[in-house]
């Protein structure tokens, strides 16, 4: 029975932080994690891979549509499936051997395992039970899926089985157009399925800002993605290997249904809990299943604190880092803390979608006095040179002291683009700071500060 100052449960990007700022901070720290490698659902079966296929998809997309125009001729590379499932296992390999590294370095013990927390105090690991001051939980989240929708990650996959489909299917069904049916729905489009995405919402991308979702929307659709929008998906059937979705159109309740070759259901993620012991602990929870915390992440059993998909707030890496971070600082004895007021959030496809803060719908619910200021990459010389001038910047100022409330981009690098303005609204900044600030030309990121010029006196370039 080993003694530790904290045990945190789950390595991904929550828990590996987590660990690694308690050990710089000189507290001895092991981590349990149950799968055969560290950085939990992100770095194995979400963030990363997908990334990995994002890019090897948009590579293909350039060659069949961009690289005549540019002067490349010559056939359109074809696409080895096992081989782009190889690379993606790959750079997974590489990122997680790397937290292997990191451990290493940092004298955290991998307690390897699955975890429960038979009392405040312990955590036990097979047979074993180990001792700690403190216990941090950070066990992630999983697919939840939809009653009468039976996930087997064959044909009717999560994105975990989507990630490794046998072979590229001909026609795909995806069940909801958040950030994993889109990312995941384009890289099939790209590969040449045929992909239909099914939303119960009258709009994609529940919480974008408005005009973003119908650009985005327009921009998915030329590059072959259906959409049917306010559809109430029921069920799927599987029939010698055929699937078929039922739903219902909510304008009008009438029933239709959709044949595919894979299903992909990409309707949300729920906390992962299981096999905690969180009941006879009596750890208290959130209305929704989620560990609830205060404002030291710490949960009603003293002791005992939670980060990440298991808490409130969105199901993201980098909310689930900061916390990990932060919640080392407060066990230490120091402040942790998270501005959740400024959390980016990108969506990877291409164009990359990315947004902080406030949208302008909510500003409007608020009845917030705010200005706009927007600047179409069609203004922008280096997204014309590479074929995305499609997209735009829009940043949100406060209309009396010019303070920037939030910003959301469609158009290349948005993804990175987007930082400029979180850092500026950590420091408070206005539009007219960002407006004033020298950026390098030609670069993507003179849209925004074009756009912060239209939240003043106006852009130049348009
Ligand atoms: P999501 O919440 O982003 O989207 C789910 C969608 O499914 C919604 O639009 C919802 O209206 C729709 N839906 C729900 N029930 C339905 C029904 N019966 N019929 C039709 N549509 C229905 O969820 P997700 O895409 O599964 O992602 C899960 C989590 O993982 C999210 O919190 C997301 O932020 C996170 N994630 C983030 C990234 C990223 O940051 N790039 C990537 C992947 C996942």
């Amino acid at each position: 029975m080993a003694q530790y100052d904290v045990i945190v449960i789950g390595a991904g990007p929550g828990g590996y932080v987590a660990a690694i700022r308690c050990a710089q901070l000189g507290l001895k720290t092991a981590c349990v994690e149950g799968r055969d490698t560290l950085g939990g659902t992100c770095l194995n079966v979400g963030c990363i891979p997908s990334k990995a296929l994002l890019h090897a998809s948009h590579q293909l997309h350039e060659a069949e549509h961009n690289f005549a125009r540019m002067g490349l001729k010559g056939k359109s590379p074809s696409v080895d499936w096992k081989q782009m499932l190889s690379y993606k296992q790959e750079v997974v390999d590489g990122n997680t051997k790397g937290i292997e590294f990191l451990f290493k370095k940092n004298k955290i013990d991998w307690l390897k395992g699955w975890g429960s927390i038979p009392e405040a105090g312990k955590v036990k690991v097979g047979d074993e039970v180990h001792t700690a001051k403190s216990i941090i939980i950070a066990s992630g989240s999983e697919p939840a899926s939809l009653p009468g929708i039976e996930i087997d990650e064959k044909t009717v996959v999560s994105s975990t089985g989507a990630l490794s489909l046998p072979k590229v299917p001909k026609t795909m069904a995806v069940i909801g157009a958040g950030v994993i049916g889109l990312e995941m729905g384009s890289v099939y489009a790209r590969l040449g399925t045929q992909v239909t995405v099914l939303e119960f919402l009258d709009h994609i991308t529940p919480g974008m800002d408005g005009e973003v979702q119908k650009q985005f929307q327009k921009m998915l659709k030329k590059q072959g993605l259906d959409f049917t929008l306010g559809a109430a998906v029921q069920s799927v059937t599987t029939d010698k290997g055929k699937n078929t979705v039922t739903y219902k159109l909510r304008k009008d309740d009438s029933e239709a249904t959709l044949e595919a070759e894979v299903v992909l259901v990409a309707t949300g993620r729920k906390p992962y809990v299981a096999g905690l012991g969180l009941d006879s602990l009596g750890i208290e929870m959130t209305k929704r299943g989620q560990i609830a915390v205060n404002s030291s992440w710490e949960t009603n059993v003293p002791g005992v604190y939670a980060i990440g998909d298991v808490i409130e707030g969105p199901m993201l890496a980098h909310k689930a880092e900061d916390e990990g971070m932060a919640v080392a600082e407060c066990i230490a004895g120091k402040h942790g803390h998270v501005n959740y007021g400024v959390i980016p959030g990108v969506i990877y496809t291409a164009p990359e979608v990315a947004s902080v803060g406030a949208t302008e719908e909510a500003l409007k619910d608020e009845g917030r006095a705010y200005k706009v200021g927007k600047f179409p990459f069609m203004g922008n010389a280096r997204a014309k040179a590479i074929f995305q001038a499609e997209g735009f910047v829009k940043i949100l100022a406060d209309k009396e002291t010019d303070r920037i409330l939030g910003a959301h981009i469609i158009g290349p690098g948005a993804g990175d683009l987007i930082h400029e303005v979180c850092v500026a609204m950590e420091f408070g900044a206005s539009a007219q700071d960002l407006a004033l600030t020298c950026h390098a030309h030609p670069t993507y990121s003179e849209a925004v500060r074009e756009a912060a010029l239209a939240c003043g006196d106006g852009a130049i370039h348009v």
